[in-house]
């Protein structure tokens, strides 16, 4: 059934990059004919970026996506974008539940769970990310935890057009460690088989699970071939083509 599954390495830039970072957009461009066909590749600048992005990508095979939203259209919420703005902008898709959103705007599976609906009644695919933090690891809680994100945080009608799960350790991320192939195959293991509990066995075997933090070129085939793994959600190294593209090559 993996081979249904065409994995998706997705570059989240978080809040870095100006008007001039769309020659790293451009690099990517350059080299997706590569790649098409084989992995499906997604720049997530920043909201400022995205329309620009959108444009100059439109036509290309790389999507552009965003990287939260509001859970309502339109409203009296100062700074705030909805899924319909991004949409509007020209994204396909939008994070949602980053694990620095959950920490430093306090966001909760219910809310993930709304900004995910929010992302399909726009159009817009959801990339919900789930990870345990390292006292939950070292605990022992991580099934735990993960499995109570997935089921708070994925919407009912979850598809494998409609979305896509990001498990994402949080102490992973940045930090340049990375979980055993082991323990990334039992997380994803465990994430595939919740979502097949609640949605059925075709919507687990076609949703994409991407692994998250501390990606790089060195450790991506690494990775990238460990089982129900489908592509990566990247943060750092995301920010340089070279180094996005050489992620991806773990497809090629
Ligand atoms: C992320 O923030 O989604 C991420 C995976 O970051 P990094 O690749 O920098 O660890």
């Amino acid at each position: 059934m993996a081979a249904a599954r065409r994995p998706l390495v997705a570059g989240n830039w978080k809040m870095n990059g100006l008007k001039g970072s769309i020659a790293e957009l451009d690099k990517v461009m350059a080299a997706a004919a590569d790649y098409t066909g084989k992995v499906e590749l997604m720049v997530c600048p920043p909201s400022t970026l995205v329309a620009q992005f959108a444009a100059r990508a439109q036509g290309s095979p790389i999507a552009i996506g965003a990287q939260d939203c509001h859970a309502e259209a339109a409203g009296a919420f100062t700074g705030d974008l909805s899924a319909e703005m991004l949409k509007d902008a020209g994204a396909v898709a939008v994070i949602v539940g980053h694990s620095e959103r959950r920490t430093y705007h306090k966001e909760t599976d219910a809310e993930v769970r709304a900004k995910a609906l929010a992302a399909w009644r726009a159009g817009l695919m959801a990339i919900v990310c789930v990870g345990e933090t390292k006292d939950e690891r070292v605990a022992g809680k991580t099934l735990e935890v993960v499995g109570r994100q997935v089921e708070g945080s994925l919407p009912d009608g979850t598809t494998p057009a409609n979305l896509v799960i990001a498990y994402e350790p949080v102490w992973a991320i940045g930090t340049g460690l990375t979980p055993t192939t082991a323990d990334v195959a039992e997380a994803h293991g465990f994430i595939r088989a919740e979502v097949a509990k609640r949605f059925g066995q075709a919507v687990a075997d076609g949703v994409r699970i991407q692994y998250g933090g501390s990606v790089k070129p060195s450790n991506a085939k690494e990775l990238m071939s460990v089982s129900d793994v489908d592509g990566a959600l990247v943060g750092g190294a995301s920010l340089k083509a070279d180094d996005f593209l050489g992620i991806a090559s773990a497809y090629l």
